[in-house]
């Protein structure tokens, strides 16, 4: 029966794209066979798009036109990676304070597609994103093209669990497509966004029997989120639906510990997912070697330190991310505001993907602690939490400069195991800080819903 709606709703795919506007199926399939070319191939394929980025770029949009001055311009048409290395990074206030001003001078003649609106959690800066037609289509082909490696096909249910409300994040008439396609080609269902005061054990219960009594093939969605039901799932020995082949999670980094629990909970595998709203699908975990692969097709990711010089193999750094679609906005050189470990060598992945490979994001840039031995990140918290179960149950308040409160709502107290646990976290911030400790009955989340773990306590 699945496997007949499978086929009527590929078919759908194909029909639709016979209307030129909307055509995500040919996208899609290309997708599908680029990340199988070699690496040769696929670097020759991120070149060629590079310089059409640049050459379009550089000519008609302002504010890169400035940024190029003094560069030779034929770097360009020779060697495009080097002459990006020499364009100075982006960072989202620049980038906004253009937008806001000068909107009409990106990309003048190219229709909008959609306006993607950030949520500025990295930065602390929103702002709302202008992508092209094509552009648009592709960041959805992307999208489709993760959901199918993880076993996913047209006509399946997909479970979503945000810690915002998804319609908070669409904008613009053209947005209208992408919802009757989500209701047409794969049903999604969006549960309730996590509450900002945070989620309590009744609510994590009540959302965990609707997901158990239903039939998603795939859960996409927040890891604190989806870890909390995992855990209401373990303590009430709720039966996971069978119909379930893979979690995809997204928004903020879960530890390996956090993920196989989550695994264990669900009996179907997780993967991690890294796709800012302003650039959908960029990397992938592989199913078969647990490795990030980056979508190179679309994207290229280069780790800079906070002067904007590359990062040495093995150090943690800023993002900065080039997207190889969008013409009506771009970003090129952009800092996103997360933060990754730079991998040590250039290395192929064993599933025969030609696309590269990258770390895990690590967490938002801001919510790192600076300690002689480098960035402690959000994840490296959260691996440290995690020993003590309480990964999905934990955040840093900032007191003053070097004083740091633990926050921890365990699920049932116990004041020595919270002591180990800021102990540990003293001593893997070097004792350069002072930490202590504090139970507080539940843990909210930030602005924008998804969880901070790192913030600056409210002043008393
Ligand atoms: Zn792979």
């Amino acid at each position: 029966m699945n496997m007949l709606r499978n086929i009527a709703s590929e078919s759908l795919y194909r029909l639709a794209a016979q209307s030129s506007r909307f055509d995500v199926y040919h996208p899609w399939q290309e997708l599908i066979a680029s990340q199988w070319l070699d690496a040769k191939a696929l670097k020759d394929l991120r070149t060629s798009r590079l310089r059409n980025l640049l050459k379009h770029s550089v000519s008609n949009v302002p504010f890169y036109k400035q940024k190029a001055c003094g560069i030779d311009p034929q770097l360009l048409m020779q060697d495009p990676l080097a002459f990006l290395n020499q364009l100075e990074i982006t960072s989202r206030s620049a980038l906004t304070a253009v937008a806001e001003n000068v909107r009409s001078a990106w990309s003048p003649g190219l229709k909008s597609g959609a306006a993607v609106r950030t949520s500025g959690t990295g930065t602390g800066v929103r702002f709302d994103l202008k992508i092209d037609n094509a552009a648009f289509l592709r960041k959805y082909a992307l999208l489709l093209r993760n959901y199918h490696t993880l076993g996913w096909r047209p006509g399946d249910t997909i479970y979503s669990l945000w810690p915002f409300s998804h319609e908070a994040y669409q904008s613009g008439g053209r947005d209208i497509r992408r919802v009757i396609a989500d209701t047409l080609f794969h049903p999604k269902r969006y549960f309730p966004p996590m509450p900002r005061e945070g989620l309590s054990e009744e609510q994590a219960l009540l959302i965990a029997r609707r997901i158990v009594t239903g039939d998603p093939v795939l859960i996409e969605g927040d890891g604190h989120y989806i870890g909390r039901l995992a855990e209401a799932i373990t303590r009430y020995d709720l039966k996971p639906p069978g119909s379930l082949r893979a979690i995809k999670l997204a928004t903020c980094p879960t530890p390996e510990a956090g993920r196989k629990r989550i695994a264990k909970a669900f009996n179907c595998p997780v993967f991690d997912n890294y796709g800012p709203h302003e650039m959908e699908g960029v990397a992938l975990q592989c199913t078969y070697s647990g490795l990030m692969h980056l979508s190179a097709e679309s994207y290229i990711a280069e780790i800079v330190d906070d002067d904007g010089l590359l990062c040495r193999s093995g150090e943690v750094g800023n993002l900065c991310l080039t997207d190889l679609d969008n013409r009506l906005q771009p970003l090129i050189r952009y800092i996103i505001g997360d933060v990754i470990r730079t991998r040590s060598e250039e290395q192929h992945c064993s599933c025969g993907r030609g696309l590269p490979l990258i770390g895990h994001v690590e967490g938002r840039r801001i919510e790192c602690l600076e300690t002689t031995n480098g960035l402690f990140t959000p994840l490296a918290f959260l691996d440290l939490m995690a020993a003590f179960n309480l990964e999905n149950r934990c955040r840093m308040l900032r007191l003053s400069k070097r004083r740091i409160r633990l926050e921890v709502s365990p699920y049932r107290r116990d004041i020595e195991k919270e002591e180990e646990a800021a102990h540990a976290l003293a001593s893997a911030l070097r004792n350069e800080y002072q930490i202590e400790v504090s139970f507080v009955p539940i843990i909210p989340t930030g602005e924008s819903g998804k969880m901070r773990y790192l913030s600056d306590a409210p002043e008393s």
